[in-house]
């Protein structure tokens, strides 16, 4: 930018000034970071010194930089060493982004704890964007707050943007781990960038989505950096190679920072070669496990320019884009492996029709972009906005989004999308892989994968379970540090990826998996037996379903009919609701597969929480699970509520049908969508409502249950929800994925409750939360009394083989005494225990 006016800087506080060269820091003292002054402070509050907006403040506080309506930036560090002090002793009055006039307050500051805490009160004002200054006042004078100090000259437009190596591809450095125990605060980001201004190449700092211009220290220290995030370097031009192996040199060496001593357990990229047999533990994404060497899939970054000359053309370049990858995604559903494959490329046909994007789009082309940079800023908007509504299902979303927007752009850009070139048994591990990435994975070669984001609902989980491969997410960022070619166990059902396994542990996996593998044939042999015990209690076996294909392929199963229907999973996707007619037919032909001797338990739109549908737009909301959720959602809309509630009663007679209502906390809620109910019944001149029951998931329903007894026809117990309600902890949280455990004795006791209530208003009680397809919890169900379990559907021949193994009495036993635990992890150890003695016992006899 051509800076035109003189501009002059306000002291931030009050105090004696010190040239630079006193300042007892060679970084401060160097002016690597920029010219300007230092201040002795007698004052506690830092303010503004010119007019701006604040373009970074530091999470701890002790610095921030503004950035000047021409472009001017003034880093504001307070004290030495300060950065250490974790934000203790100061008190941010503005925040990142806000505009500021001169002389604002921004940071007040303890001077008392600051002596006592850091190096020295020593305050900086520092010029970092390069431009010449003038000192107004003489050194070793006591200035006053807002007293003009210093003046920044004008510059010529040479002065401004560096040029940019914009046509050159961009190299990737391999990922590498931030070792700084402050990740890269001034001191570190100062050095940095200036070694990075001593290369012609452009160069970039990413971590994760952001990026930074690495020779620009407000830009790295806006990255707000921590220790132990990856990071990787980027660079265009002539020397970028060079600049690539200089900066990560100079990153792993800490950027003049001590690393080694300061890091305990985190270890810099180059050392976690030498620790093997470190566990790295994420979330099951899809089952199985498999041994093979790691391969590391770095996202690829597409050279877009951002100027067009002729908006008219960009149109049509965006138009054909679009065309072609319909096609392509035509091709990919042709060609897919299964419905769910099937469906998520139908759903990426659908975003490129969104009206938005588009407008969006040829909104910037009129601007002057190039369709390319315009299509891409759209994508990178919406997908921001994704992230941004506090909903995992809509976060994932955005990874669809920007899958799709890059297929686009290849498209544009003529580059072709192929499939990654691999080495036999790949184990892939990636930041986040997208679904035309797993779908198009060739699983002669891969193995498995892993990734650091996503979740098990992704659409990328869902692909991996299609395909039959092993997956795990949710990993820490360290994983992208391992080595290529290393050697590693993907164990996706414990969620743990062991990198150079000892043979011992190899062998005792294969056996069990063998063992396993066995039992299952075994089981699916006797898939149509009942589930009765040795003692002959029959326990009923349903399905979990969501589409007419898992009716069917549960009824193959010996799914004894279907316990949870979730219908808001029937027309995921669709920018449009489906006609009445087109929902009825549903239900009928769900209806006819399981026929009329069966029950189905349709479960009414279970929308919100991390379930969006896009047809029924919501509110954002702050705490989504909190939120309209469920029966909540359906009674705000009482005719959404009507037209399904119609359409499902059109099966009526073709099956034994229930209805059930999710997410019900409240006695009035059932009552009300009761009542909405039996006018349609009596519209529709049905002899009588079909049975009627809700899901206890919400704790006031579990603790009310026997007020909502004698009112309904059955409870099924949703477990997920139940669980994240009771212990307060988010059911898709990577990190409270091992603690949000449905075994906890307080969600057993629920369950127990429940029971309790609906067996003395003699009404029957399931469970189709996930606790029911594990083959650990049947004893402990079964022993609790429930009397269904609706279960995943291939789980179905192992759950009803579980069953017929076990002793109703024995059961009721040890349910007993497991209420009594502590906690998740002893329910567990105990029933494994157990597990063991009996499947001794059975090996005995
Ligand atoms: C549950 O919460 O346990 C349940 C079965 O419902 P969903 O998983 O669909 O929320
Ligand atoms: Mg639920």
């Amino acid at each position: 930018m051509a800076i035109t006016q003189p501009l002059q800087l306000l002291a931030p506080l009050s105090g004696v000034l010190l040239p630079l060269d006193q300042v007892p820091d060679p970084v401060f003292s160097s002016r690597v970071i920029g010219d300007g002054l230092c201040i002795d402070p007698t004052t506690q509050t830092l303010c503004a010194p010119l007019s701006g907006v604040i373009s970074n403040l530091q999470h701890s506080g002790h610095a921030l930089s503004i950035t000047g309506e021409q472009g001017h930036q003034v880093l504001m560090h307070i004290g030495l060493d300060t950065v250490n002090l974790a934000g203790k002793g100061f008190t941010c009055l503005v925040e990142e982004g806000q505009q500021v006039a001169a002389g604002q307050p921004l940071i007040e500051f303890d001077a008392d704890y600051l002596a006592q805490h850091a190096r020295s009160l020593l305050t900086l004002m520092l010029v970092v964007s390069g431009e010449a200054l003038t000192g107004l006042v003489t050194d070793s004078v006591l200035v006053e707050a807002g007293q003009p100090v210093l003046q920044i000259e004008p510059a010529g437009e040479e002065n401004g943007a560096e040029p940019q190596a914009e046509d050159a591809e961009a190299v990737f450095s391999q990922p590498l781990i931030l070792a700084n125990p402050q990740g890269l605060h001034a001191r570190p980001a100062a050095l940095l960038a200036q070694a990075a201004k001593g290369f012609a190449a452009s160069i970039s700092l990413h971590r994760r989505e952001d990026s930074a211009n690495a020779k620009s220290l407000v830009s790295i220290m806006a990255l707000q950096t921590v220790q132990g995030d990856v990071l990787q370097v980027s660079a265009a031009g002539e020397d970028a190679e060079r600049a690539i192996q200089a900066l990560v040199q100079l990153l792993a060496s800490g950027c003049g920072e001590n690393v080694r001593a300061a890091a305990p357990g985190l270890q810099p990229a180059a050392a976690l070669d030498e620790t093997p047999g470190t566990v790295l533990r994420g979330v099951c994404a899809s089952p199985g496990s498999a041994v093979g060497q790691v391969v590391q899939v770095a996202e690829q970054r597409l050279p877009i320019t951002e100027c067009a000359a002729n908006p008219q053309q960009e149109r049509e370049v965006l138009e054909q884009a679009l065309r072609e990858a319909v096609r392509d995604l035509q091709q990919l559903r042709d060609n897919a492996l299964g419905e769910a494959q099937e469906e998520i490329f139908r759903a990426h046909q659908e975003l490129l029709d969104d009206p938005s994007l588009l407008e969006q789009a040829h909104a910037l082309i009129a601007t002057g972009k190039s369709a390319a940079f315009a299509w891409n800023a759209a994508i990178e908007a919406t997908a921001e906005l994704f992230k941004g509504l506090g909903s995992s299902l809509l976060a994932e979303r955005a990874v669809d989004l920007a899958d799709v927007g890059q297929r686009v752009l290849k498209r544009m850009l003529g580059l072709q999308e192929h499939a990654l070139s691999l080495p036999d048994q790949a184990i892939l591990i990636a930041e986040q892989l997208t679904p035309s990435q797993t779908a198009s994975l060739d699983t002669a070669k891969v193995l498995g994968f892993a990734t650091v984001g996503g979740g098990a609902t992704s659409h990328v989980a869902i692909l991996a379970r299609a395909l039959g491969l092993p997956a795990i997410c949710g990993l820490p960022s360290w994983v992208l540090s391992l080595a290529n070619g290393t050697r590693i166990l993907l164990d996706a059902d414990r969620g743990e990826l062991h990198p150079d396994p000892d043979p011992q542990h190899l062998q005792q996996l294969q056996s069990q998996r063998q063992q396993q593998r066995l039992r299952q044939r075994q089981d699916l042999a006797q898939a149509a037996w009942p589930a009765v015990t040795r003692d002959g209690h029959h326990l009923e076996v349903t399905a979990n379903i969501a589409s007419l294909a898992e009716a069917e392929q549960a009824m193959s199963l010996g799914g004894e009919g279907v316990g949870l229907l979730r219908s808001e999973f029937l027309y995921q996707d669709r920018g449009h609701a489906p006609s009445p007619e087109e929902q009825a037919d549903t239900y009928q032909a769900i209806a006819r597969a399981l026929g009329p001797t069966r029950n189905l338990v349709v479960r009414t739109l279970d929308v919100g929480g991390d379930k969006p549908l896009a047809y029924v737009p919501m509110d954002r909301e702050a705490n989504p699970f909190l939120g309209l959720r469920g029966i909540r959602l359906c009674l705000a809309r009482p005719e959404l509520l009507r037209e399904q509630f119609r359409a499902i009663l059109a099966s009526a007679g073709q099956t034994r049908l229930h209805i059930m209502l999710p997410m019900v906390s409240q006695l009035a809620e059932l009552r009300q969508a009761r009542q909405l109910l039996d006018d349609e019944v009596r519209a529709l001149g049905l002899a009588q409502r079909p049975k009627l029951g809700i899901m206890i998931e919400v704790p006031s329903a579990a603790l009310m249950a026997d007020r909502f007894a004698p009112e309904v026809d059955f409870f099924s117990i949703g477990t997920n929800d139940l669980t994240q309600y009771t212990l307060a902890m988010d059911r898709d949280h990577p990190r409270l994925a091992s603690q949000a455990d449905s075994f906890h004795p307080s969600v057993l006791r629920l369950i127990a409750r429940t029971v309790q209530a609906a067996h003395a208003h003699g009404k029957w009680v399931g469970v189709c939360g996930a606790l029911a397809s594990e083959t650990l919890a049947v004893p402990l169900l079964l022993g609790l009394g429930v009397d269904e379990l609706s279960v995943s559907v291939p789980l179905i021949p192992a759950i009803k083989a579980r069953v017929r193994e076990l002793d109703l009495s024995e059961c009721q036993a040890l349910a007993a005494r497991i209420i009594d635990l502590e906690d998740a992890v002893q329910v567990r150890e105990y029933l494994q225990q157990q597990h063991v003695a009996a499947d001794s016992l059975i090996l005995e006899n």
